[in-house]
This record gives structure tokens, C-alpha cells and sequence, in this order.
């Protein structure tokens, strides 16, 4: 998911939340939302959809207020239905509150018992609403203390914006999993997902929220409280290897210039003779591009994208996913025919991708097709808000290395090594629980299900 907040009572800030949640619009497209605030009262709108399906400009402008926060999403946990879209909003005993959640929790379901006996109901199946809950009964004492109680009860991931009492609020989880971050527009502050959507509206970026820390954005400006005591950080390595956009600096590493170092990682650890190295578009194409350069060989436009086409993991069916591929990409035979080609994509998850695309590849007429993957192969899933299938559909869960080659069809397979991917990012403050399941945050067995409540 991806989200977004803004505090500027002199500007649109529907508005720049729409512009903000437009730039963000990759990290889900299921549902998006926007909720406004006067101080008082909130009003919201959402809607299943893309960005621009749910909002018309009518609707925009309906939304007024002084502080707003959005929400793009795509499901861990929670079906894919209106009514869990986000923001939440609630009215509780001090007015109303508005939040949206990027990440999963893992202790969502022992949360949500304790509160259902204490008498506490719930609209949705998403995880986030036991953090609103939460945050309601810590409420007699002050907004600030109540969200500091509210974090050290949660477990797992979780980058939020908060709407209350004449506030917005930015939190992230102990480890800093997923991200956020803050943005200075005039004299006035906002919080997103990543650093492309502060661009995108003409924000400066001023840094990452810290891991464990509450961010207070109000009239007074910006100040901040660290929650929780900090612990090692551990930012999702995923989102420099796929989730994020290219643009975007995430803990002060730039994903492109990550993924272009992966790509040199690549070079050192599996050069190949081969006529041209192609990319799978887009999130193959800095690493290939890197590995193209380190070796000398010329990079070719040899994976057509339409553009017009989403990301295929997003669509909830494996039925629509395999439609999918072939709508998304197509193989241009000009730059493949008779060539021995070095084929570079970011992850294989399911395997239902690359198996397509090594077929197509062949069939333009490539001589050879040797597959690189600027991943270490994906073998546990992720509890903590990343899609990436449950561990019987992990292809690298059932077969090892040239099993998955065969199946996919290549002349050769090669994965980045776990060390070659540090290398790249420049850092071990990194989880990589998807490909060693050494989980930095503890996934209890009630969560693993990962099943709607
Ligand atoms: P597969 O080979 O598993 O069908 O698909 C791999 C492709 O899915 C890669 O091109 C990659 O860009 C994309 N992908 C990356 N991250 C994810 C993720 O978190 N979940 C899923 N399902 N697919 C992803
Ligand atoms: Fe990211 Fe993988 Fe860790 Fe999930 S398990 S947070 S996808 S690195
Ligand atoms: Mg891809």
C-alpha cells in the first residue's frame, strides 16, 4: 500500500493528496481513498479502483479542509472489498479520527480477541482497524500518549497517517519496515510512502520518519517523539528490488541506483558471453542496465511493455494473473532473432512469469536464454505487508535452482547471492526474511494464516 498526509490549511490538500497518491499509485491499485479534516469533523471518499478511477475532479474539490491524509492499496490481509478501503475513519468519544496503513501487523488477531472482550466490534477485515481501536481506548490520556501505548502493543509493520484533533501524525514501526517519510511544502509539512510522491507535488524532502518514531505535524510545524526505543533497522530489501519507484530514496539509498548496482553484483558473479542483455520491464531494467554496462554488452529494448497495463501480482486470481502476463509484455523480435540473450528480471515469485517470458523469448527466436535474478530466490513469505504468496505457491519453496530453470525453460539460471545483494545496497540494516526466513520481527502462528479475520 501506499500512503499519504499532508498539513497546509492555506492549500488544496485534497488536491495534493490526489496528485500525492497519483505518484504512488504503483504500490497499489485495488482501492484508494482520501480522507479531509477541518480540525473538527473529517469527511471521506473512497472507492475501488486506480487513483483516477476513484477520483473526479468534482470529487476533489468537494473535499475541503485543512489537513488530509490518502491511501492507495493492495490486500495482504483483509479481501479486496469496499469496505476495506482506507483511510478508517471513526468518530469516538474526542470527535473523529482517520488513519491509513501501509504494512501488516503480526499480531493483528491476538489484538482483535483482546479487544473483542472488551467489547469492541469491527467493520472491517483489515488489520488496521485494530490499530484505530487501540488508539480510541488509550484516549483518556493525551493523543500523543495514547499513540505511544498504542505502539508498544502492536506488533509488526506498519507505516501510518493519522488524522485527529487538529493534527496529522506520521508512525512507524520499531524496525522501520516499511517506509515513510517527511516533506516540506512552503512552511507547511507532509508525509508519504516514498520520496517520488513529495516530488510530485513540488515538496522538498526533508528526511525519513526513524524507526520506532511518532512525527506531530499541526500549526505550531513539525516535531517528533521517539515512541519506542530503537531497535536495529531492518527496511524492507524488497522494496528496493521491486516495490518502489526507480525515483524514490528510501532510508537515504536511491532505488535506481540500487538496482543498477545489483545489476553490477550480477556481472561479478555470473558474466555471460552473450549478443545483447534484455530487461523485464520496468523493475528488471536498472539492474540489466547495470549489468549490460559492467560487461560491455549492448542492452536491448527486447520486452515490450504496454504501459497501459497494471502490475500483474496485484490482480488477486492466478486466472487473471496469467492473462495478465501476455497483455503486459510481448517480445521484440528485432532485437532478439538469433541473438544468445542475457534476460534480467527482478524476482520470481510464482514462476508464472518467467516461464512465459523465456517462452516468448525463444519463440522471437532467441539462440539462447540465460535468466538472471537480482533477488535471492523468494523461499518464505513475507507477514509483513508485501505480496509475495503463500509458501506452498513459492516456486524456490518446491523446487531448487535447476529445478526452477527446467520449469522455466532457460539455458541457465542465476540469482544474486544474499551477499552480492548487501553489497549493492550498501547496508545490512535490511530484512530478508523472504529469502533466509530470518524474520526480524517474530510472526506468531494465530497470523501466519494470514487469513481475513
Ligand atoms: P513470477 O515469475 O513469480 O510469476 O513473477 C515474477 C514477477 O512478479 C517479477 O517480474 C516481479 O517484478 C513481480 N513481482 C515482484 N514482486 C512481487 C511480489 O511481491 N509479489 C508478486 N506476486 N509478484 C511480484
Ligand atoms: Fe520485505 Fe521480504 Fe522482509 Fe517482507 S520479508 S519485509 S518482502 S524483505
Ligand atoms: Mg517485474
Amino acid at each position: 500500500c501506499g500512503v499519504f498526509g499532508i498539513y497546509a490549511p492555506d492549500q488544496e490538500v485534497a488536491r495534493l493528496t490526489y496528485y500525492g497518491l497519483y505518484a504512488l499509485q504503483h504500490r497499489g491499485q485495488e482501492s484508494a481513498g482520501i480522507a479531509v479534516s477541518d480540525g473538527r469533523s473529517i469527511s471521506v471518499h473512497k472507492g475501488m479502483g486506480l487513483v483516477s478511477e476513484v477520483f473526479s475532479d468534482r470529487v476533489v474539490d468537494r473535499l475541503k479542509g485543512k489537513m488530509a491524509i490518502g491511501h492507495v492499496r493492495y490486500s495482504t490481509t483483509g479481501s479486496s472489498l469496499l469496505a476495506n478501503a482506507q483511510p478508517l475513519v471513526v468518530h469516538y468519544q474526542k470527535g473523529m479520527m482517520a488513519l491509513a496503513h501501509n504494512g501488516n501487523l503480526t499480531n493483528a488477531l491476538e489484538l482483535r480477541e483482546e479487544l473483542g472482550k472488551n467489547g469492541a466490534v469491527f467493520q472491517t477485515t483489515v488489520d488496521s482497524e485494530v490499530i484505530i481501536n487501540l488508539i480510541t481506548r488509550y484516549r483518556r490520556d493525551s493523543l500523543e500518549n495514547a499513540l505511544v501505548k498504542t505502539m508498544m502493543d502492536l506488533r509488526g509493520a506498519y507505516a501510518l497517517v493519522i488524522l485527529a484533533e487538529d493534527k496529522l501524525f506520521g508512525l512507524r514501526d520499531a524496525h522501520g519496515v516499511r517506509p515513510l517519510c517527511v516533506g516540506r511544502i512552503g512552511d507547511r509539512y507532509c508525509l508519504a510512502s516514498e520520496s517520488c510522491a513529495l516530488d510530485t507535488i513540488g515538496a522538498e524532502f526533508i528526511r525519513d520518519v526513524e524507526p520506532g518514531e511518532i512525527v506531530v505535524i499541526d500549526e505550531e510545524g513539525l516535531h517528533s517523539r521517539q515512541a519506542l526505543s530503537k531497535t536495529a533497522r531492518s527496511s524492507c530489501a524488497f522494496e528496493y528490488i521491486y516495490f518502489a519507484r526507480p525515483d524514490s530514496s528510501i532510508d537515504q539509498l536511491n532505488v535506481s541506483a540500487s538496482r543498477r548496482q545489483m545489476g553490477i553484483e550480477l556481472a561479478r558473479e555470473c558474466p555471460i558471453e552473450a549478443d545483447v542483455v534484455i530487461a523485464v520491464p520496468d523493475s528488471g531494467t536498472a539492474s540489466a542496465l547495470g549489468y549490460a554496462t559492467a560487461l560491455g554488452i549492448p542492452f536491448g529494448e527486447g520486452l515490450i511493455k504496454n504501459r497501459y497495463v497494471g502490475r500483474t501480482f496485484i490482480q488477486p486470481t492466478q486466472a487473471m494473473r496469467e492473462v495478465g502476463v501476455r497483455l503486459k509484455l510481448n517480445a521484440n523480435v528485432s532485437v532478439l532473432k538469433d541473438k544468445r540473450v542475457v534476460m534480467i528480471d527482478d524476482s520470481i515469485v510464482r514462476g508464472t512469469t518467467s516461464c512465459k517470458l523465456v517462452d516468448m523469448v525463444k519463440k522471437a527466436g532467441a539462440k539462447e536464454v540465460h535468466f538472471l535474478i537480482s533477488s535471492p530466490p523468494v523461499a518464505y513469505p513475507c507477514y509483513y505487508g508485501i505480496d509475495t504468496a503463500e509458501r506452498e505457491k513459492l516456486i524456490a519453496n518446491q523446487l531448487d535452482i535447476e529445478g526452477i530453470r527446467k520449469f522455466i525453460g532457460a539455458d541457465s539460471l542465476h540469482y544474486i547471492s544474499e551477499e552480492g545483494l548487501l553489497r549493492a545496497l550498501g547496508t545490512e540494516a535490511v530484512c530478508l526474511a523472504c529469502f533466509n526466513g530470518k524474520y526480524p520481527i517474530p510472526v506468531s502462528n494465530l497470523d501466519r494464516g494470514k487469513n481475513d479475520f
